[in-house]
């Protein structure tokens, strides 16, 4: 089949004669026949036409036209709609002047009369089709290409996807729409120039060709989003097809970027719609896969979704959601809840961790997984952060002025809020407002919010350390759990997360995980915190394996500020 810029690699061209009407095969084959560059194929009505062309496609048409032009123009067009650059010679018995202008008006690259036809005036006109062909799809290819990259542009990429979407019907095909870009690309400008960011989208280009098929449509279709087609048959497993290549891409993407002197990590994001499964209309099928992407981007590092229409019931209701939390700051609806964190040793409270709710006035009380994924793709999470930090700082002033005391108060920290350039500024100011004692504030952080940006975490850890603040990771065990990240931070505790801890009884892998972790944090000097722990077999096994300290069910779930004081003050 034809590429969607038009080239074939056969010298021998393929004319394919639709003699719909008149009987013009007699004249026509005897002339071709000589002509040895060219074969002739011939069919006799519209449908064979369209099939021919969408099967194996043709590299010049020979119209039969009468006297009316207007079937013709319909004809064209739909041959128009399939191959854009197809050359199309109109041929008819006596095509006056008007009717020929009327053709070539239609689209038609040229027009022959059958009564004057010769032999040369056939090649000429063949070999004019051609090159006006050739001069055409040179100056598309112009048109259609990504200077920076030189792979097809925008237009370019549409075209194609159109042309493919519409064969859809005829050719039994799937079709998948991947599209990729990178995280925080723009920031990644701000911060090195543009021409850094030329030479990575350049060098994102090069790694998306090279994992590519031979015959897939790749496009750059604006600043750093590219998108490409795989074309499968229909005997091809398309789910497996597109995990292979994605797969492909994600294992060339994450490698890291060199601009200049420096090296950056920059996480790419990729979203893919199948047709006909999730639509075959070209803006449907783009628009999903660019719901996929923005789904995928709530996940960290490299990371693809596969449309669902879940997702687009989210994105609807995410700006109710979104104006409704901007309400419930403002009419101060949300509240924290404690979990005490118990000592092993002494068997006493040491610690809590501040956890959020929303007292919604019409839904009641609302847990966090419910919102804080809203927050953070709506960048709330910010100010909700600093108004946790808040009001965390309010209570802490209120356990000392009981003359209770905890050693350390959990608060965490979303990935979202690094973006914020003010964190470390606002923090500090939150803290000396409230006259927080740092020493008891400690941050939660999750490995992929640090393998984000590890750079800028980093700096905003250092500073707020200097301040007395201390700093723990959280879900340990399910992120990136990179040693080197721990050697480098200023980590001083690390809390097991509850999927191992829940099976450290019946599973000898989460039970091996446990063991290693907590040797880990001995070897580091940090303390090691489980989380989830619920039942007595579990706490035993911790108790066993030198866990310091728990945090659970088994103990007591999560309760309002009032009842924390209650238990602290019975500890
Ligand atoms: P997390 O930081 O891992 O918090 C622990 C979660 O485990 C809490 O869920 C807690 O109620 C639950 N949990 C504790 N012990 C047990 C147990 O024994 N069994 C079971 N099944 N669950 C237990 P919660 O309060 O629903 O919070 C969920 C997540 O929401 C938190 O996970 C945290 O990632 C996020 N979150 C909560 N508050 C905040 C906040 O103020 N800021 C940010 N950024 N995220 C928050
Ligand atoms: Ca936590
Ligand atoms: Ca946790």
């Amino acid at each position: 089949m034809r590429s969607a810029l038009g080239q074939k690699a056969n010298t021998t061209k393929q004319v394919l004669l639709i003699e719909e009407i008149g009987n013009n095969l007699k004249r026509i084959e005897p002339l071709l026949a000589p002509m040895e560059q060219y074969q002739l194929t011939v069919c006799k009505n519209h449908t064979e036409a369209m099939q021919i062309m969408y099967a194996s496609g043709a590299d010049i048409v020979l119209l039969c036209c009468s006297s009316s032009p207007l079937p013709c123009q319909g004809m064209i067009a739909d041959l128009i709609q399939c191959h854009p650059d197809l050359p199309i010679i109109a041929i008819g018995e006596n095509i006056s002047p008007e009717h020929g202008e009327r053709l070539i008006q239609a689209n038609a690259t040229d027009y022959l009369s059958t009564d004057t036809l010769t032999s040369d005036s056939l090649l000429r006109c063949l070999r004019y089709a051609e090159s006006t062909q050739q001069k055409n799809s040179e100056i598309d290819q112009l048109l259609h290409r990504d200077p920076l990259t030189t792979v097809g542009n925008r237009q370019f990429f549409y075209r194609a996807l159109l042309q493919k979407l519409t064969q859809l019907p005829h050719v039994p095909r799937q079709l998948a729409l991947i599209t990729i870009d990178l995280d925080e690309f723009r920031k990644f400008n701000t911060r090195f120039g543009v021409s850094s960011g030329d030479q990575i989208v350049q060098d994102m280009c090069q790694r998306i060709q090279n994992s590519a098929r031979a015959d897939e449509v790749i496009a750059r279709l604006g600043s750093d989003e590219f998108a490409l087609i795989l074309d499968c048959s229909p005997e091809e497993d398309l789910d497996i097809a597109v995990n292979a290549h994605i797969n492909r891409l994600i294992s060339v993407l994450k490698d890291p970027y060199i601009h200049g002197n420096e090296s950056s990590v920059l996480n790419c994001s990729i979203g893919v719609a199948l047709a006909p499964e999730h639509g075959i209309q070209l803006d449907e099928l783009t628009r999903k896969a660019t719901i996929a992407r923005f789904s995928a981007k709530q996940v960290h590092g490299c990371s693809y979704s596969i449309f669902r229409s879940s997702m687009e019931e989210e994105i609807n209701n995410q700006p109710d959601l979104a104006a409704d939390l901007m309400n419930a700051l403002r009419g101060e609806q949300f509240t924290l809840h404690y979990q005490p964190r118990i000592d092993l040793h002494s068997g006493r409270i040491v610690g809590a961790e501040a956890l959020i709710r929303w007292n919604h006035p019409s839904r009641g009380l609302i847990m966090p997984s419910d919102f804080i994924p809203t927050s953070e793709k709506s960048g709330l999470i910010v100010p909700i952060g600093y108004w946790v930090i808040h009001q965390a700082g309010l209570h802490l002033q209120t356990i000392k002025t009981l003359g209770l005391h905890i050693d350390r108060l959990g608060v965490n920290l979303s990935f979202r809020q690094f973006r914020d350039d003010h964190l470390v500024s606002t923090i500090r100011r939150i803290i000396t407002q409230n006259q927080i004692d740092t020493s008891v504030l400690e941050f939660e952080l999750t490995e992929s919010a640090i393998f984000n940006d590890e750079e800028h975490v980093r700096e905003c850890l250092d500073a707020l350390s200097e301040d007395g603040i201390t700093f723990s990771l959280d879900d340990f065990g399910t992120g990136y759990s990179s040693f080197a990240l721990l050697h480098k931070l200023p980590i001083s505790a690390l809390k097991i997360d509850r999927s191992f801890v829940s099976h450290v009884n019946d599973s000898n892998e989460a039970a091996e995980i446990v063991r290693s972790i907590i040797s880990l944090a001995q070897n580091m000097k940090m303390k090691v915190i489980a989380e989830g722990v619920e039942t007595r077999e579990q706490l035993d096994f911790l108790i066993n394996h030198q866990c310091d300290q728990i945090q659970g069910y088994y103990y007591s779930p999560p309760v309002s500020f009032e009842d924390f004081i209650r238990m602290l003050s019975t500890n």
